[in-house]
């Protein structure tokens, strides 16, 4: 994710007044019940305990003059313990009309003093193991929800369709789903709107199909990606097709009123996807491309996996800012909320190094602007990258920037062979998976053979501008 630098300033002032939630769930052992979240302190209602997805396959028809979404969900999973009773994350104004478990008709709820919770109890105990088939229709009409630091999230309206961005909490407005980032599952989603509009997923484009006025748009990504780097993104977009130097093929979608900007900038995809794949190894996915909304109010581009979502036409860096995250966020993803810097400070990072690349600041040079501001300057320092407090800081300014720095300066202590031996292998160890800031720093420190406790406290822990 990538903020608007004049949002960031009204979220900062925005923060200080907002409370968290805090208290995660437990999951009792002898319980056949699914916990109704999956421990995660910020977010403590996001997914689901009892169960593991495989994959989902969505069914999406949308009504832009009326926001109405009817869905069909299909939800491949297996228990991991004995279940008579587990949970969807859904938020209540998708009200659900019927639940099949195993292709038999179970009950279920959607409590008001839960949220999101789509409470569901399948006909017969499922065991250990087994399969969970979890066939969901349900229909609403369609809204985004606000987040902790005040920024859209999920299913945002906009004046021909609806821009998808669904970090950090966004997925439940639109599908049934295991919302924590680590239920990594595969995809297809079908998009099914008016003639003429557009509806853009992640990975394969796999057609379109038309009758009686509607057109359906299918996609397939068959990687599993964490549920909020989802997207079905609906339109009136230009789409270009076509295939990378390197041989990846892409599909883009401009919003009309953004496509002139857009375009110098977007058509350096496979030049800056060639150089992230040089300095972190290959280009994790089958597909590319990038959705180009005309939806300023949204406020920030996102890392939608294969397919980065902006708001507006990108700006170089943020272009590339997002698509280093299909390497750093997508491929390899946060554990918990507050591992948010091994998505933004190595995103931001990249760009500073596809900054030198281009030859605009070196990457030293960024650094040295960073260390330019005094101790007493918050909005750069503080949050500690690697601590944010809450929910609400979890995109802060310092996250990124003193995120980046962190990086940079771990790169001139070890040199770059030895700092890119060490995220080569970082993200090889993850692939498709997911990881936490401690694993990161006793892996630097392991291949090194430094030792960086010190360091990483003061760059990433310490309240405080590093080494002040
Ligand atoms: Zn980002």
């Amino acid at each position: 994710m990538r903020t608007s630098r004049i949002l960031q300033t009204v979220l900062g002032v925005l923060g200080a007044g907002l409370l968290m939630i805090s208290g995660a769930p437990a999951d009792a052992g002898v319980s056949t019940v699914g916990a109704t979240g999956a421990g995660d302190p910020f977010f403590p209602r996001q997914g689901n305990g009892g169960y593991r997805v495989e994959h989902y396959n969505l069914a999406i028809d949308y009504h832009p003059a009326t926001h109405h979404l009817a869905g069909r969900a299909r939800i491949v999973a297996h228990a991991t313990k004995l279940l008579t009773r587990f949970d969807l994350d859904l938020r209540r104004f998708m009200h659900v009309q019927s639940v099949q478990v195993n292709g038999a008709p179970a009950t279920f709820a959607q409590p008001r003093a839960e949220v999101q919770e789509l409470v569901i109890s399948p006909a017969a105990p499922v065991a250990q193991g087994q399969p969970l088939v979890v066939t969901v229709l349900y229909a609403g009409t369609a809204h985004d929800i606000f987040d902790p630091d005040g920024s859209p999230d999920g299913f945002i309206v906009t004046r021909d369709g609806a821009m998808v961005a669904n970090e950090p909490q966004g997925a439940p407005t639109w599908f049934p789903v295991n919302d924590t980032p680590r239920d990594k599952a595969t995809y297809r989603v079908q998009v099914t709107v008016p003639r003429g509009l557009v509806a853009v997923s992640n990975g394969a484009f796999r057609g379109r199909t038309t009758s009686n006025g509607r057109t359906t748009w299918h996609w397939r990504m068959g990687t599993p990606i964490s549920s909020y780097l989802v997207t079905a993104t609906i339109g009136k977009f230009t789409v270009r097709q076509g295939t990378t130097t390197t041989g990846i093929p892409y599909f883009t979608a401009y919003d009309p009123a953004e496509q002139a900007a857009a375009m110098p900038v977007v058509h350096r995809l496979g030049a800056v996807l060639k150089f992230f794949s040089r300095k972190y190894g290959k280009y994790p996915y089958g597909w590319a491309g990038a959705i180009v909304e005309h939806a300023r109010f949204v406020g920030y581009a996102l890392e939608t996996a294969t397919r980065p979502l902006f708001d507006r036409a990108p700006d170089a860096l943020t272009f590339a800012h997002e698509l280093a995250h299909q390497w750093f966020g997508d491929d390899v993803t946060l554990r918990h909320w507050r591992d948010i810097w091994l998505n933004e400070g190595f995103a931001e990072f990249s760009d500073w190094l596809w900054d030198e690349h281009r030859g605009g600041l070196t990457a030293h040079q960024h650094l040295r602007r960073l260390l330019s501001h005094p101790p007493s300057a918050k909005y750069e320092w503080l949050p500690a990258p690697a601590a944010p407090p809450d929910s609400v800081h979890i995109f802060a300014n310092s996250v990124y920037e003193r995120g980046a720095g962190a990086l940079q300066a771990l790169r001139q202590k070890l040199g770059s062979p030895m700092f890119f031996r060490i995220l080569r292998g970082w993200l090889r160890a993850h692939r498709y998976s997911n990881a936490s800031v401690p694993q990161f720093t006793a892996y630097a420190q392991q291949v090194s053979g430094r030792n960086l406790h010190h360091f990483f406290y003061e760059w990433l822990y310490r309240p405080a501008k590093p080494f002040s």
